[in-house]
């Protein structure tokens, strides 16, 4: 059944097991110029290093296109206080690359997985602090106009993992970011703390796209909130809530996109239950 099929499986950090009919990536503009070419009746659905999203379906048949940028312009360029990363990098590399440097600001987003585009698409962040802190400008392709463009970081409007790019369908090519001169061993320091607690929280050990809903407004964070419902450990085929952590689902074995979406459901329910709050997902369902 998957000869011909495009697996999905490492292409999204749920490691939910789907398949695509279409699944190009462009490594350069012109390939992105030519993967965003508009055809009739297919739906395009992006993806950068899949971190941040569910998969619903398993067959993704013709009438889809995941475009993937991944391999998109993976370059990291340190000049002076500027860095200069393209969609494809990965975040902890840029974090790396500055930390090298001896440039601060990027610390408290040390270990975020996902790509430089993923990050700016959802501003990615923790600890207070989120990834337009420094950035300056982000380079785009708008695929309705055929036509590259650079936006200032007022122009992308990022908010609480919220940017103007969300429901629409401009690609981000490249990002610039100014970051302040330090320490370079404190940077690190900093950054090896960052990663320890993250460890300590977080479940590394199973599959997930980290935090599924964003954090509610006049509510407690999710995460208390499923342990007050004693919902940790909650599980429907083989998608589970953390017994680690109560805002995380994770694939405990074998879990569906559908899974994963039914127990959305359910965290959505207890939290209206318990304190009248909509859940609003983080992460994108696709
Ligand atoms: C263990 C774990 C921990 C996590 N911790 C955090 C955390 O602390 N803070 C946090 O903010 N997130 C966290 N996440 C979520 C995820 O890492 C971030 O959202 C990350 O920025 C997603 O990047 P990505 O490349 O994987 O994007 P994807 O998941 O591939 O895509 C996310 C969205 O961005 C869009 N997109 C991706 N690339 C582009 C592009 N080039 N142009 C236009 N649109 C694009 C996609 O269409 C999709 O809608 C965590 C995930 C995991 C697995």
């Amino acid at each position: 059944m998957h000869d011909g099929w495009i697996s999905l499986t490492e292409l999204n950090s749920y490691r939910v097991e789907a398949y695509a009919a279409c699944c190009l990536f462009p490594a350069t503009v012109e390939e992105l110029r030519e993967a965003m070419r508009p055809a009739a009746g297919q739906a395009v659905h992006m993806l950068g290093h899949g971190c941040n999203v569910i998969l619903a379906g398993k067959y993704y048949d013709a009438r889809h296109r995941f475009v993937c940028t991944r391999r998109l312009e993976p370059g990291i360029v340190v000049d002076g206080r500027e860095v200069r990363a393209g969609a494809g990098a990965r975040l902890r590399d840029v974090c790396r690359a500055a930390a090298r440097a001896g440039l601060s600001g990027l610390e408290r987003l040390w270990d975020i997985p996902g790509s430089v585009g993923g990050a700016a698409f959802m501003n990615a962040g923790a600890y207070g602090a989120s990834f337009y802190d420094g950035v300056v400008s982000v380079a785009v392709y708008e695929p309705a106009a055929d036509r590259l463009g650079t936006l200032s970081r007022d122009d992308c409007r990022p908010t609480y993992r919220t940017t103007a790019f969300q429901g629409t369908d401009v690609v981000i090519v490249s990002v610039r970011l100014r970051l302040a001169p330090g320490d370079r061993a404190a940077i690190l320091a900093e950054m090896g703390r960052i990663g320890k607690l993250r460890r300590s929280r977080l479940p590394y050990d199973k599959p997930s796209a980290g935090s599924v809903f964003r954090r509610p407004e006049g509510a407690p964070p999710v995460g208390v909130i499923m342990e007050e419902a004693g919902l940790k450990g909650f599980r429907i085929g083989g998608a589970q809530i953390s017994p680690r952590h109560g805002g995380i689902i994770v694939n405990a074995g074998g879990a569906t996109g559908q899974d994963i979406l039914a127990v959305v459901e359910v965290m959505k329910q207890a939290a209206r239950e318990r304190y009248g709050v909509e859940l609003i997902l983080e992460q994108v369902e696709t």
